[in-house]
């Protein structure tokens, strides 16, 4: 369906961080502003139309006398806005174009999984889709026009093309052009040269563009989509063994179904990186003072940006451990079990730090393995949300109705196993592995269905939904 038919396509990103110039800066916060603002439009417009056709109901307007309702498909959604650009946003010359669609498109799609979950089409509950705020902590905007793939790096191997507004490219006025020239390359900190190369040989394909702000630097993320077997070499693995299981914690980073020499300690626990201990200190003592400051005030002001500096150091931290840990798993077993998103999120209300931060490393691993596996070979397989990982007897398979979370050990009352709680859950993940690994199906298999193919399905699945997404 999308074009996959040969095989096996792996999309991943690669990530930049960036070095703008004043100016440059000013333009992409103005980007993402824009970008913003399409989401908004888009959102209100919808809604203004579900307000209209409510009211006109309740005073008993017949159902084929209400005002029309509006197709909520990104198609239309784009036709209506640059219809009502000059009304509605008449500096929109002053940002590339493609800037308020990243949120038309993001609000078109907001709006569908919302209707998917309403209407059973789509697992879990979903609020409605709300206005998007300046003070989100990351601003993006997104490019999808790629039909000259390499116009996007040059060979100064250091450098990416941000798109100029309209009114620029079109000026006639030499001074107004030589502007243009300077704001339309942004240095990048680290060589694009590995990517370029890739794009230069069509090995590689450049899918989406996205610039974001985050923790208080600018990085951009391409979006790539190479076949697996064209995947850069990687470093022969270290053979470890034919499976392993992961089970994502608090109290540890992982917990690992078989101890890994110089990842983990004898129990298979991954510990928690002591800078990671550190940082987290720092950012809940500055949440509390951040708590204490005056609203609006310079020094909330100051302390809300150190916060989000602090954000950035705390993901890059987390992020370089479990590279390194996706690289020895996925190098030196041949099936590497994770559970899927969101287990144990799901059965907690009030959602702790710790835990977001679990459920973010399990969102980062996965992606990691999902490609690194693919790129030795190997196999990851994605345990199903509801399989009971940390409920069952990995000895004897006996399911205990209940586990209070504060219990740190599983005790099998069928078979007298005593054993730690997170090792009994990678134990479970290996095996339930296996079992999907063995029965089935491309499903299952999220080495086979290349996943970071989110964002690959997203884009095969539009072209129906959006015929669907017409109203509620
Ligand atoms: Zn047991």
């Amino acid at each position: 369906m999308c074009g996959m038919a040969g095989g096996e396509y792996v999309t991943r990103a690669v990530r930049f961080t960036l070095d703008p110039t004043p100016a440059q800066q000013r333009m992409l916060r103005s980007y993402c502003g824009a970008a913003r603002f399409g989401f908004n439009w888009a959102l209100g417009r919808v809604k203004d139309n579900l307000a209209v056709r409510a009211v006109e109901r309740e005073a008993g307007v017949d159902e084929d006398a209400l005002t029309p309702s509006i197709s909520w498909s990104k198609y239309s959604l784009r036709k209506q806005f640059n219809a009502e650009k000059a009304d509605v946003a008449p500096w929109w010359s002053e940002v590339a174009k493609h800037c308020f669609d990243t949120g038309i498109i993001q609000a078109a799609d907001a709006l569908r999984n919302w209707s998917d979950a309403k209407h059973g089409r789509r697992r879990g509950h979903m609020g409605f889709p709300s206005f998007r705020s300046k003070r989100r902590p990351m601003q993006s905007v997104s490019f999808v026009e790629l039909n000259h793939q390499l116009s996007w790096l040059n060979e100064s191997r250091h450098a990416v093309r941000l798109m100029l507004p309209q009114a620029l490219v079109q000026s006639k006025d030499q001074r107004v052009r030589a502007k243009a020239r300077l704001l339309a390359w942004v240095h990048t900190v680290e060589s694009t040269r590995r990517l370029y190369r890739l794009v230069e040989d069509g090995r590689a394909t450049i899918q989406k563009v996205t610039f974001s702000h985050r923790g208080g630097r600018w990085h951009v993320s391409f979006q790539v989509r190479h076949r697996a077997a064209h995947a850069p070499t990687p470093k022969p693995g270290r053979k470890l063994g034919d499976v392993v299981g992961v089970d994502m914690g608090i109290k540890h980073l992982a917990t690992v179904s078989q101890p890994v020499p110089g990842v983990s300690d004898d129990d298979g626990h991954v510990a928690n990186p002591k800078v990671l201990a550190e940082q987290l200190r720092r950012l809940r003592r500055l949440d509390r003072r951040i708590a204490r400051s005056q609203t609006g005030s310079k020094n909330r002001a100051r302390l809300l940006q150190r916060r989000a500096r602090l954000h950035g150091q705390i993901a890059n931290t987390r992020a370089l451990h479990l590279h390194a840990l996706a690289n020895t798993l996925a190098g030196g077993f041949d099936i590497v079990g994770i559970e899927d998103l969101n287990v144990k999120g799901m059965s907690h209300k009030k959602r702790r730090l710790g835990r977001h931060l679990a459920d973010a490393s399990l969102a980062e691993l996965r992606r990691l393995l999902t490609y690194k596996t693919a790129d030795h070979g190997h196999r990851l397989v994605v345990v199903d949300r509801f399989y009971p990982s940390s409920k069952t007897c990995s000895t004897c398979g006996a399911v205990k109705a209940k586990l209070p979370l504060h219990a740190r050990t599983f005790d099998c009352e069928h078979c007298d196993a005593h054993v730690d709680r997170d090792v009994n859950a990678a134990h479970n993940i290996a095996r339930e592995a296996v079992r999907l690994h063995g029965s089935t199906s491309h499903e299952d298999v999220a080495g086979l269905r290349p996943e970071t193919v989110n964002a690959d399905s997203r884009l095969c699945q539009t072209d129906q939904g959006d015929l669907a997404a017409t109203a509620v």
